[in-house]
């Protein structure tokens, strides 16, 4: 691997945010001021191709990306922000397996892109069984509560 894809294969394994060619291109470049978008551009085709790198479109028109993740998850993309929550529902996943099955298909993969704005008055999530918060550690579990009001 060259210096600068190295460079660039750094910037997106420790990114957590799903970032834009624009933003490895900005990271990217802060650490070896020659690299060119077009190098990051051609880079994350190359990477994408070899599963190291998963394409996501968020619905903002830019392709967004992250290191090929280990364990599976989801996305809930905040349309205020722009931030992307990271979560994994069994009864989500043991749902899609059953539409699957009844079509007639074993899954083998899936997406799923949740959209939406914070409710008013609450600050973060509510505890929610079977739903887990990647990041946190640990699942959220137990039964569901009001939230705090602001
Ligand atoms: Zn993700």
């Amino acid at each position: 691997m060259t210096g600068q894809r190295r460079v660039i294969a750094q910037v997106l394994s420790e990114a957590s945010d799903h970032p834009n060619v624009e933003d490895v291109y900005r990271r990217a470049s802060a650490l070896d001021p020659r690299i060119s978008i077009a190098t990051v551009y051609r880079t994350v085709r190359l990477f994408e191709a070899a599963n190291i790198l998963e394409r996501h479109d968020f619905g903002d028109g830019r392709a967004r990306y992250e290191k090929m993740p280990v364990g599976h998850h989801d996305h809930l993309i905040d349309l205020e922000t722009g931030k992307v929550v990271e979560f994994n529902s069994e009864k989500i996943e043991a749902l899609q397996r059953e539409v699957a099955k009844r079509l007639g298909y074993d899954l083998v993969d899936h997406r799923l892109e949740l959209f939406g704005v914070p409710i008013k008055g609450r600050g973060g999530p509510i505890k929610g069984r079977g739903v887990s918060i990647k990041g946190r550690g640990v699942p959220i579990k137990g039964r569901r509560k009001r939230g705090r009001q602001a």
